[in-house]
Protein backbone atom coordinates (compact mmCIF):
# COMPACT_ATOMS: atom_id res chain seq x y z
CA UNK A 1 0.00 0.00 0.00
CA UNK A 2 1.66 3.19 -1.01
CA UNK A 3 0.90 5.57 1.50
CA UNK A 4 2.94 7.97 3.39
CA UNK A 5 4.97 7.75 0.32
CA UNK A 6 8.19 10.08 1.65
CA UNK A 7 8.12 13.35 2.77
CA UNK A 8 8.03 13.38 6.97
CA UNK A 9 11.64 13.59 7.62
CA UNK A 10 10.46 17.46 6.31
CA UNK A 11 8.57 17.71 8.61
CA UNK A 12 9.97 17.06 12.89
CA UNK A 13 9.99 19.98 13.56
CA UNK A 14 8.35 20.78 16.70
CA UNK A 15 6.68 24.15 15.19
CA UNK A 16 4.41 21.97 13.58
CA UNK A 17 3.33 22.46 10.18
CA UNK A 18 2.51 25.91 9.79
CA UNK A 19 5.78 27.50 9.24
CA UNK A 20 6.27 25.23 5.94
CA UNK A 21 3.60 25.99 3.67
CA UNK A 22 2.19 28.74 2.21
CA UNK A 23 -1.82 28.94 2.51
CA UNK A 24 -3.69 30.67 -0.49
CA UNK A 25 -5.14 33.87 0.38
CA UNK A 26 -8.90 32.86 1.10
CA UNK A 27 -11.56 32.93 -1.87
CA UNK A 28 -15.40 34.19 -0.83
CA UNK A 29 -17.42 31.86 -2.77
CA UNK A 30 -21.17 32.93 -3.26
CA UNK A 31 -23.70 30.61 -2.13
CA UNK A 32 -26.13 31.80 -5.04
CA UNK A 33 -24.38 31.69 -8.26
CA UNK A 34 -20.52 30.80 -7.52
CA UNK A 35 -19.14 33.42 -8.53
CA UNK A 36 -15.99 34.44 -6.05
CA UNK A 37 -14.30 37.13 -4.05
CA UNK A 38 -11.36 38.03 -2.41
CA UNK A 39 -13.06 39.88 0.90
CA UNK A 40 -16.61 39.15 2.74
CA UNK A 41 -17.41 42.47 2.09
CA UNK A 42 -17.32 42.48 -1.78
CA UNK A 43 -19.52 38.96 -1.51
CA UNK A 44 -21.87 40.88 0.65
CA UNK A 45 -22.25 43.99 -1.25
CA UNK A 46 -22.67 41.41 -4.33
CA UNK A 47 -25.14 39.64 -2.60
CA UNK A 48 -27.54 42.32 -1.79
CA UNK A 49 -26.76 43.49 -5.67
CA UNK A 50 -27.04 40.18 -7.31
CA UNK A 51 -29.72 38.56 -5.34
CA UNK A 52 -32.12 41.08 -3.59
CA UNK A 53 -34.30 38.66 -1.90
CA UNK A 54 -36.18 40.01 0.74
CA UNK A 55 -35.72 37.35 3.82
CA UNK A 56 -33.16 38.50 6.28
CA UNK A 57 -29.98 37.42 5.80
CA UNK A 58 -26.69 36.23 8.03
CA UNK A 59 -23.22 36.26 7.90
CA UNK A 60 -20.93 34.47 9.89
CA UNK A 61 -17.20 35.57 8.49
CA UNK A 62 -17.98 36.04 4.77
CA UNK A 63 -20.19 32.49 5.04
CA UNK A 64 -24.03 33.14 4.39
CA UNK A 65 -26.23 30.91 7.05
CA UNK A 66 -28.42 28.85 5.18
CA UNK A 67 -31.38 26.39 6.67
CA UNK A 68 -29.16 23.93 7.62
CA UNK A 69 -26.75 24.23 11.00
CA UNK A 70 -23.57 25.93 10.64
CA UNK A 71 -20.64 24.69 12.42
CA UNK A 72 -18.14 27.16 13.51
CA UNK A 73 -15.15 25.51 14.55
CA UNK A 74 -12.76 29.29 14.45
CA UNK A 75 -13.18 31.83 17.40
CA UNK A 76 -15.27 34.74 16.27
CA UNK A 77 -14.25 38.43 16.18
CA UNK A 78 -16.23 41.56 16.55
CA UNK A 79 -17.50 42.50 12.69
CA UNK A 80 -17.21 38.58 11.75
CA UNK A 81 -21.14 38.50 12.25
CA UNK A 82 -23.29 41.06 9.73
CA UNK A 83 -27.27 40.94 9.35
CA UNK A 84 -29.02 42.49 5.82
CA UNK A 85 -32.89 43.12 5.57
CA UNK A 86 -32.97 42.79 9.50
CA UNK A 87 -35.43 44.95 12.00
CA UNK A 88 -35.65 42.60 14.52
CA UNK A 89 -33.35 39.90 16.36
CA UNK A 90 -33.84 37.41 19.21
CA UNK A 91 -30.99 34.82 20.47
CA UNK A 92 -32.35 31.45 21.78
CA UNK A 93 -35.77 32.96 21.80
CA UNK A 94 -34.93 36.28 23.52
CA UNK A 95 -35.31 39.37 21.66
CA UNK A 96 -31.90 41.37 21.49
CA UNK A 97 -31.42 44.88 18.93
CA UNK A 98 -29.51 43.26 15.70
CA UNK A 99 -26.40 44.77 16.26
CA UNK A 100 -25.90 43.44 19.93
CA UNK A 101 -25.93 40.24 18.06
CA UNK A 102 -22.03 40.46 17.38
CA UNK A 103 -21.15 40.76 21.17
CA UNK A 104 -23.12 37.79 22.17
CA UNK A 105 -22.37 35.62 19.13
CA UNK A 106 -18.53 36.40 19.54
CA UNK A 107 -18.49 34.81 23.35
CA UNK A 108 -19.97 31.41 22.63
CA UNK A 109 -17.13 28.70 22.14
CA UNK A 110 -19.46 25.21 22.67
CA UNK A 111 -22.94 25.77 22.34
CA UNK A 112 -25.60 25.01 19.56
CA UNK A 113 -27.74 28.14 19.44
CA UNK A 114 -31.04 29.55 17.67
CA UNK A 115 -31.01 33.52 15.73
CA UNK A 116 -33.69 34.46 14.44
CA UNK A 117 -34.43 37.77 12.64
CA UNK A 118 -37.02 39.66 10.93
CA UNK A 119 -38.12 42.49 9.14
CA UNK A 120 -41.29 43.78 8.72
CA UNK A 121 -42.59 40.74 6.04
CA UNK A 122 -40.63 38.19 6.47
CA UNK A 123 -39.01 35.84 9.08
CA UNK A 124 -35.59 33.39 9.34
CA UNK A 125 -34.16 31.23 11.76
CA UNK A 126 -30.70 29.73 11.67
CA UNK A 127 -28.76 27.20 13.88
CA UNK A 128 -25.44 27.91 14.27
CA UNK A 129 -23.34 25.15 16.45
CA UNK A 130 -20.27 26.56 17.96
CA UNK A 131 -16.95 24.20 18.11
CA UNK A 132 -14.26 26.38 18.92
CA UNK A 133 -11.19 24.18 18.82
CA UNK A 134 -8.44 25.78 20.91
CA UNK A 135 -5.42 26.79 18.66
CA UNK A 136 -3.34 24.72 20.94
CA UNK A 137 -5.61 21.06 20.62
CA UNK A 138 -4.89 21.89 17.01
CA UNK A 139 -1.15 21.79 17.23
CA UNK A 140 -1.58 18.97 19.35
CA UNK A 141 -3.81 17.02 17.08
CA UNK A 142 -1.29 17.88 14.01
CA UNK A 143 1.46 16.67 16.17
CA UNK A 144 -0.16 13.90 16.42
CA UNK A 145 -0.74 13.11 12.82
CA UNK A 146 2.95 13.72 12.12
CA UNK A 147 3.60 10.76 14.74
CA UNK A 148 1.45 8.32 12.90
CA UNK A 149 2.89 9.51 9.63
CA UNK A 150 6.54 8.96 11.13
CA UNK A 151 5.70 4.83 11.09
CA UNK A 152 5.38 5.40 6.99
CA UNK A 153 2.75 3.07 6.90
CA UNK A 154 -1.43 3.88 7.03
CA UNK A 155 -3.32 0.92 8.19
CA UNK A 156 -6.42 1.17 10.96
CA UNK A 157 -4.00 0.12 13.70
CA UNK A 158 -2.35 3.57 12.70
CA UNK A 159 -5.67 5.15 12.95
CA UNK A 160 -6.96 4.19 16.36
CA UNK A 161 -3.56 5.49 17.56
CA UNK A 162 -3.98 8.41 16.22
CA UNK A 163 -7.55 8.64 17.79
CA UNK A 164 -6.30 8.22 21.39
CA UNK A 165 -3.40 10.22 21.35
CA UNK A 166 -5.70 12.97 20.13
CA UNK A 167 -8.31 12.68 23.07
CA UNK A 168 -5.66 14.28 24.31
CA UNK A 169 -6.78 17.79 22.47
CA UNK A 170 -10.55 18.06 23.43
CA UNK A 171 -11.75 20.95 22.00
CA UNK A 172 -10.27 19.90 18.49
CA UNK A 173 -12.21 16.42 18.49
CA UNK A 174 -14.43 17.44 15.43
CA UNK A 175 -10.82 18.36 13.57
CA UNK A 176 -9.23 14.73 14.52
CA UNK A 177 -12.53 13.08 13.65
CA UNK A 178 -12.45 14.92 9.84
CA UNK A 179 -8.92 14.10 9.37
CA UNK A 180 -10.02 10.26 10.35
CA UNK A 181 -12.84 10.27 8.07
CA UNK A 182 -10.35 11.11 5.06
CA UNK A 183 -7.91 8.14 6.29
CA UNK A 184 -11.06 5.63 6.07
CA UNK A 185 -11.71 6.82 2.85
CA UNK A 186 -8.19 6.61 1.76
CA UNK A 187 -8.27 2.67 3.44
CA UNK A 188 -11.28 1.94 1.45
CA UNK A 189 -9.52 3.46 -1.74
CA UNK A 190 -6.38 1.66 -1.54
CA UNK A 191 -8.69 -1.88 -0.43
CA UNK A 192 -6.14 -2.25 2.07
CA UNK A 193 -6.75 -5.43 3.86
CA UNK A 194 -7.64 -4.57 7.12
CA UNK A 195 -10.51 -2.23 5.76
CA UNK A 196 -14.07 -3.29 6.51
CA UNK A 197 -15.18 -0.74 4.11
CA UNK A 198 -16.24 -1.95 0.39
CA UNK A 199 -14.24 0.20 -2.14
CA UNK A 200 -17.10 2.46 -3.15
CA UNK A 201 -17.14 4.17 0.58
CA UNK A 202 -14.19 5.99 -0.18
CA UNK A 203 -16.61 8.76 -1.63
CA UNK A 204 -18.93 9.14 1.38
CA UNK A 205 -15.67 9.01 3.49
CA UNK A 206 -14.03 11.69 1.66
CA UNK A 207 -17.52 13.88 1.51
CA UNK A 208 -17.88 13.29 5.55
CA UNK A 209 -14.16 14.75 5.95
CA UNK A 210 -14.48 17.56 3.32
CA UNK A 211 -17.56 18.55 5.15
CA UNK A 212 -15.93 18.29 8.67
CA UNK A 213 -12.71 19.87 7.61
CA UNK A 214 -13.77 22.88 5.45
CA UNK A 215 -14.05 24.74 8.40
CA UNK A 216 -10.53 24.51 10.03
CA UNK A 217 -8.28 26.97 8.69
CA UNK A 218 -5.44 24.90 9.07
CA UNK A 219 -2.68 23.87 6.50
CA UNK A 220 -3.45 20.17 7.49
CA UNK A 221 -7.29 20.47 6.88
CA UNK A 222 -6.60 22.25 3.34
CA UNK A 223 -4.12 19.96 1.99
CA UNK A 224 -6.66 17.36 2.75
CA UNK A 225 -9.78 19.21 1.45
CA UNK A 226 -7.68 20.01 -1.63
CA UNK A 227 -7.07 17.23 -2.31
CA UNK A 228 -10.41 15.68 -2.26
CA UNK A 229 -11.44 18.65 -4.50
CA UNK A 230 -9.12 17.31 -7.24
CA UNK A 231 -10.38 13.84 -6.92
CA UNK A 232 -14.00 14.98 -7.58
CA UNK A 233 -12.91 17.04 -10.27
CA UNK A 234 -13.69 20.44 -8.54
CA UNK A 235 -10.51 22.03 -10.01
CA UNK A 236 -11.57 25.36 -8.93
CA UNK A 237 -12.17 24.77 -5.23
CA UNK A 238 -8.44 22.83 -5.36
CA UNK A 239 -6.87 25.64 -6.59
CA UNK A 240 -8.45 27.84 -3.97
CA UNK A 241 -7.11 25.65 -1.18
CA UNK A 242 -3.70 24.40 -2.06
CA UNK A 243 -1.61 27.10 -1.73
CA UNK A 244 1.81 25.90 -2.52
CA UNK A 245 1.10 22.35 -2.67
CA UNK A 246 1.50 20.39 -5.85
CA UNK A 247 -2.13 19.67 -6.08
CA UNK A 248 -2.87 23.33 -6.72
CA UNK A 249 -0.87 22.96 -9.89
CA UNK A 250 -2.29 19.65 -11.31
CA UNK A 251 -6.04 20.99 -10.52
CA UNK A 252 -4.93 24.57 -12.28
CA UNK A 253 -3.93 22.81 -15.43
CA UNK A 254 -7.26 21.34 -16.04
CA UNK A 255 -8.84 24.58 -15.02
CA UNK A 256 -6.78 26.17 -17.96
CA UNK A 257 -7.42 23.02 -20.24
CA UNK A 258 -10.92 23.08 -19.67
CA UNK A 259 -10.68 27.17 -20.02
CA UNK A 260 -9.19 26.48 -23.64
CA UNK A 261 -5.98 28.05 -21.93
CA UNK A 262 -3.41 25.63 -23.62
CA UNK A 263 -0.41 28.15 -22.99
CA UNK A 264 -1.50 29.21 -19.26
CA UNK A 265 -1.74 25.24 -19.06
CA UNK A 266 1.51 24.82 -19.92
CA UNK A 267 3.04 28.19 -18.16
CA UNK A 268 2.16 26.44 -15.03
CA UNK A 269 4.82 23.33 -15.56
CA UNK A 270 7.01 26.58 -14.32
CA UNK A 271 5.99 27.02 -11.03
CA UNK A 272 7.45 25.88 -7.59
CA UNK A 273 5.33 23.91 -5.48
CA UNK A 274 5.69 22.20 -1.83
CA UNK A 275 5.04 18.29 -2.01
CA UNK A 276 5.89 17.59 1.32
CA UNK A 277 3.08 17.05 3.53
CA UNK A 278 0.62 16.46 0.49
CA UNK A 279 3.03 13.27 -0.13
CA UNK A 280 2.44 12.67 3.66
CA UNK A 281 -1.68 12.23 2.06
CA UNK A 282 -2.53 11.26 -0.66
CA UNK A 283 -3.35 7.62 -1.91
CA UNK A 284 -1.37 5.68 -4.18
CA UNK A 285 -3.30 6.32 -7.43
CA UNK A 286 -3.81 9.74 -6.47
CA UNK A 287 -0.28 10.44 -5.90
CA UNK A 288 0.45 8.49 -9.54
CA UNK A 289 -1.70 10.92 -11.04
CA UNK A 290 -0.67 14.31 -9.89
CA UNK A 291 3.08 13.26 -10.39
CA UNK A 292 1.49 12.71 -14.62
CA UNK A 293 -0.40 15.92 -13.99
CA UNK A 294 2.68 18.11 -13.54
CA UNK A 295 5.05 15.88 -15.34
CA UNK A 296 6.37 18.19 -18.83
CA UNK A 297 5.26 16.54 -21.62
CA UNK A 298 8.40 14.75 -22.88
CA UNK A 299 8.80 13.06 -19.28
CA UNK A 300 4.77 12.60 -19.21
CA UNK A 301 5.16 10.84 -22.95
CA UNK A 302 7.23 8.09 -21.40
CA UNK A 303 4.38 7.07 -19.44
CA UNK A 304 1.77 7.44 -21.99
CA UNK A 305 0.69 3.66 -22.17
CA UNK A 306 0.68 3.35 -18.53
CA UNK A 307 -1.56 5.91 -19.07
CA UNK A 308 -3.44 4.03 -21.47
CA UNK A 309 -3.75 1.14 -19.97
CA UNK A 310 -5.10 2.25 -16.79
CA UNK A 311 -7.54 3.53 -18.58
CA UNK A 312 -9.45 0.84 -19.36
CA UNK A 313 -8.94 -0.76 -15.66
CA UNK A 314 -11.61 -1.04 -12.78
CA UNK A 315 -10.51 3.22 -11.82
CA UNK A 316 -13.28 5.40 -10.39
CA UNK A 317 -14.67 7.62 -13.72
CA UNK A 318 -13.79 11.27 -11.89
CA UNK A 319 -9.56 9.48 -12.44
CA UNK A 320 -10.84 7.89 -15.97
CA UNK A 321 -12.03 11.19 -17.32
CA UNK A 322 -8.84 13.39 -15.97
CA UNK A 323 -6.47 10.71 -17.57
CA UNK A 324 -8.70 10.96 -20.97
CA UNK A 325 -8.23 14.99 -20.67
CA UNK A 326 -4.31 14.57 -19.61
CA UNK A 327 -3.53 12.17 -22.61
CA UNK A 328 -5.85 14.13 -25.37
CA UNK A 329 -3.67 17.05 -24.39
CA UNK A 330 -0.46 15.66 -24.47
CA UNK A 331 -1.20 13.97 -27.93
CA UNK A 332 -2.16 17.17 -29.09
CA UNK A 333 0.97 18.90 -27.79
CA UNK A 334 2.95 16.60 -29.50
CA UNK A 335 1.04 16.66 -32.95
CA UNK A 336 -0.28 13.19 -32.35
CA UNK A 337 -3.67 14.64 -33.86
CA UNK A 338 -5.72 10.73 -34.19
CA UNK A 339 -4.71 9.42 -30.64
CA UNK A 340 -5.59 13.08 -28.89
CA UNK A 341 -8.74 12.87 -30.98
CA UNK A 342 -9.51 9.64 -29.45
CA UNK A 343 -9.44 10.80 -26.18
CA UNK A 344 -11.56 13.93 -27.29
CA UNK A 345 -14.24 12.10 -28.54
CA UNK A 346 -15.14 9.97 -25.56
CA UNK A 347 -15.70 12.85 -23.64
CA UNK A 348 -17.92 14.32 -26.16
CA UNK A 349 -21.14 13.63 -24.21
CA UNK A 350 -19.67 14.54 -20.68
CA UNK A 351 -21.80 17.80 -19.98
CA UNK A 352 -18.70 19.71 -18.27
CA UNK A 353 -16.17 18.42 -20.84
CA UNK A 354 -18.66 18.63 -24.24
CA UNK A 355 -17.01 22.24 -25.17
CA UNK A 356 -13.11 21.15 -23.86
CA UNK A 357 -13.86 18.06 -26.33
CA UNK A 358 -15.27 20.05 -29.15
CA UNK A 359 -12.27 22.44 -29.08
CA UNK A 360 -9.83 20.10 -29.19
CA UNK A 361 -11.32 18.60 -32.18
CA UNK A 362 -11.73 21.58 -33.57
CA UNK A 363 -8.42 22.76 -32.68
CA UNK A 364 -6.83 19.58 -34.38
CA UNK A 365 -9.26 19.46 -37.74
CA UNK A 366 -7.00 20.90 -39.95
CA UNK A 367 -3.68 20.43 -38.68
CA UNK A 368 -1.99 17.59 -40.70
CA UNK A 369 1.55 17.01 -38.66
CA UNK A 370 3.83 14.06 -38.64
CA UNK A 371 3.33 12.60 -35.01
CA UNK A 372 5.42 11.04 -32.59
ZN1 LIG B 1 -24.00 35.50 -6.45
Amino acid sequence: MGFWHTGYIEFHEPAGLGDSYVPAPPVYRCKHCDETFASADELRDHRFENHPYTRPILFLRGTEAGTTPLRITRPLEKGDIQVGRCDHAWLNGVALSPPDLDEKLVAETNNAVTVKLANEGVSAEFVLSFEIASEKDLVGVDRCFLDVAQRGRLDIRAVEDFITASRAFPTAIGYCHGICEYFYGVLAKERAADSSLPYEAYREKFTCAEDALENFDSVLARVICSLIAFHFNRFRASVDLAGDSRVGIASGRFERWVAKDIIGANRLLSHTFDTRLEKLLTDFECERLIVWCVADPKALFAHAQDIESLIHQDIPEFDRTKLRVLLAELYADLGNVEKAKNHARELRNNPTLELWAKSVLDRLTDEKQPHV
